[in-house]
């Protein structure tokens, strides 16, 4: 069915190209388990109308909070809605993703066929073959294919721009000055390993325990990380002191939270007086506790980072940022998190799709061994 629309892709109408068929989607019904309620959806797609651009999608990644808004308990989720048609309103999941502009309605400025973007806020559904556009939903990639790829362009709106901000906005870090920070090998990790070490900061990363502990503190380290130590090592009293000697004669000011529990109270345990504790993740779901004594003492400061709530009070700063990025990017200056494809081909059944979709839910769902799971279109 794809091949067979896939003819009717840029052809020229009126000066405009315009682009219609059939296009395919992973959409819930219900909030739930993802492996229970997510579905495949088959829609038209009407060609792009007034002010409207018909896109490709070639990327998206199956990131926590896409899951977060299946299960129903992120504060942000798409609506339930028949604009796809069907017998029930549905939601089309994923949030971030690379698309390609594949029809251009009348009236649309600064898009052209063949023009790579991304999605300009969350809520989209990128979960999907194809989609109708404004230019406001999008964001052009001012690079090429072989300068930016379309799985580097999917994930770099989201983590590596939470990293960045994060590493700007609470403390004003001085070249040699630590920032200490859990979940250190997620995307938003990384993105802080290597934007750090490129500002002149010294980082200390606490990862998960794991059989292969050497070889992901190599790789870590070849991002940029001063050090990296495991969850129990950071619980070790005695390891503790280690790390305050690797920050003697400088200040450890802030910890980047990605998790929650035990760990993030050893960071905490580990700022300098007046640090400051940012937390954007809660992978352990579990609270986070800090003694009395790190607030009377050592007047630590707590914090909560969001993205979102930053990017829409802040769109042009978002764009500003995402231009240098782009730039990180092209340049092989900025590390893209390692990723499993989960590929979607023309001709693929619907089953064929569903399948394939699910098995990267399952690789989510037991754990990403510092692993993004993305729906790549070939
Ligand atoms: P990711 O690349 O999928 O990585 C997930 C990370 O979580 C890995 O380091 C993983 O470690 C760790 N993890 C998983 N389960 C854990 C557990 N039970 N205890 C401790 N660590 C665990 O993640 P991401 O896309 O970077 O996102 C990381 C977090 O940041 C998520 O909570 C996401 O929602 C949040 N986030 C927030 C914002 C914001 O604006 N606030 C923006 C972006 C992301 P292993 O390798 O050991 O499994």
């Amino acid at each position: 069915m794809l091949a067979r629309t896939a003819a009717r892709f840029g052809r020229p109408l009126g000066g405009i190209r315009s682009y219609s068929g059939d296009a395919k989607a992973v959409v819930y019904s219900q909030h739930g388990r993802p492996l229970e309620v997510l579905k495949l959806h088959t829609y038209r797609l009407p060609a792009a109308g007034a002010g409207q651009v018909a896109v490709k999608f070639l990327s998206a990644p199956i990131n926590p909070a896409d899951i977060n808004q299946v299960e129903g308990v992120y504060p942000l989720r798409p609506a339930f809605t028949q604009a796809l048609g069907g017998d029930e309103p549905v939601a089309v999941g994923g949030n971030e993703g690379c698309v390609e502009i594949v029809g251009v309605g009348p009236g649309v400025d600064g898009l052209a066929v063949g023009d790579r973007a991304i999605m300009r806020h969350t809520l989209f559904g990128t979960w999907r073959t194809h989609a109708l556009a404004t230019a406001a939903d999008l964001i052009r990639i001012p690079y090429g294919p072989a300068e930016v790829s379309a799985v580097q362009a999917g994930t770099v709106s989201v983590n590596p721009t939470t990293a960045y901000q994060m590493l700007r906005e609470f403390v004003a870090l001085a070249p040699g000055d630590f920032f200490i920070q859990t979940g250190a090998n997620s995307g938003v990790g990384r993105a802080a390993i290597q934007l750090g070490a490129r500002w002149g900061f010294r980082s200390i990363n606490v990862v998960r325990d794991r059989p292969d502990f050497d070889a992901l503190a190599a790789e870590l380290t070849a991002l940029g990380a001063t050090h990296v130590v495991t969850e129990s090592q950071l619980a070790d009293k005695g390891f503790r002191n280690v790390i305050k000697q690797w920050v003697a004669g400088s200040k450890l000011r802030l910890g980047l939270n990605c998790t929650g529990g035990a760990s993030t109270t050893n960071i905490a345990r580990q700022l300098s007086e007046g640090g400051h504790l940012v937390t954007y993740g809660g992978m352990a779901r579990q609270p986070i506790t800090i003694p009395p004594s790190l607030f009377i003492f050592k007047d630590i400061h707590l914090h909560g980072y969001w993205l979102s709530r930053w990017a829409d009070a802040n769109p042009a700063a978002k764009e500003a940022v995402l231009g240098e990025l782009f730039g990180l990017v092209a340049r092989g200056e900025l590390r893209d998190v390692p990723v499993d494809r989960a590929v979607w081909r023309d001709g693929m059944s619907d089953a064929e799709r569903l399948d394939v979709f699910r098995g990267a839910v399952s690789a989510y769902i037991e754990g990403s061994k510092g692993r993004k799971q993305m729906l790549v279109h070939e």
